[in-house]
């Protein structure tokens, strides 16, 4: 039972409301204590994006539902945060569009890595795979173990909150790489073939929704969405109006 104690009357409840998840993640050995601070550094962006999913998320978030079910081998990967986080959501995604979940986190750790699986099985989740003795390419650490059934396998992959090392070494193996990232700047945004620049807690009941309208589409249609995506463009999208906003809210 995770413990909540921020009040509900509080102007950012669910701004504490996830910090307390994010906590107690901690205290049930699911989320790392590093994955504190990243969170941190998501919420720093979130408010310069004004908290709100905006135009430029919509669009990736509409051609990661289209890459995802055109994907012959989708999967989705799941860390410390996005389990405590979002963990409902990942199984229904994964249902959806027929890919495999795999528990892969920053700081390795057999027994966080069991405690992950465990914790989406409790939310029903079928099969979740673990990292195996497969590596992304070229790098020797455990930083680099995936399953050889889920990630190695894939060619569509969706890290969100992921770290760009991986990012870039997950692109250079040939995977098609669909990320969640608060941060226009990081290695993982530049570096991703869609970069959703949004609130994870925010983004995935709105990537169930719109795969769950794409399912049925042909696939010349999905083929159109995704070709016509340009993440270069989405990433400056993301800047200019943090930019602007800045400029507006200063001036007041
Ligand atoms: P990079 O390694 O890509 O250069 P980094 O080292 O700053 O970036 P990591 O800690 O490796 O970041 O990855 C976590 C990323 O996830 C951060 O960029 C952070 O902004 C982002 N993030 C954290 N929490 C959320 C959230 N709830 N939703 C979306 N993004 C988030
Ligand atoms: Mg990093």
């Amino acid at each position: 039972m995770i413990k909540i104690s921020a009040p509900k009357s509080h102007p950012r409840f669910l701004s504490l409301y996830y910090r307390d998840l994010l906590a107690e993640g901690v205290r049930i050995g699911i989320t790392s204590l590093q994955g504190l601070t990243a969170h941190g550094r998501g919420e720093t962006f979130d408010y310069l994006i004004g908290e709100k999913t905006l135009l430029f998320a919509k669009s990736s978030i509409k051609a990661t539902a289209a890459l995802l079910l055109l994907a012959r081998y989708p999967v989705l990967s799941v860390n410390g945060n996005t389990a405590i986080l979002v963990p409902k959501e990942f199984i229904k995604l994964s249902n959806l569009v027929g890919a495999q979940i795999e528990v892969n986190i920053f700081h390795a750790s057999k027994e966080r890595e069991r405690k992950i699986k465990a914790h989406l099985e409790k939310f029903g989740a079928g099969r979740v795979l673990l990292p195996g003795k497969a590596r992304i390419s070229g790098i020797e650490s455990n930083r680099w173990m995936i399953s050889s059934i889920g990630q190695k396998k894939a060619d569509v992959v969706f890290v969100p909150l992921e770290d760009g090392d991986r990012t870039q070494a997950l692109t250079a193996m040939g995977k098609k790489v669909i990320t969640v990232d608060l941060n226009p700047l990081s290695r993982t945004a530049q570096t991703a073939t869609i970069t959703i620049v949004d609130n994870i807690v925010r983004v995935m009941p709105l990537l169930i929704k719109k795969a769950d309208d794409l399912k049925n589409s042909p696939p010349e249609k999905l083929l159109q969405i995704v070709e016509r995506y340009d993440n270069k463009k989405i990433l400056s999208e993301a800047l200019n109006f943090i930019n602007r906003r800045l400029h507006i809210l200063a001036r007041r």
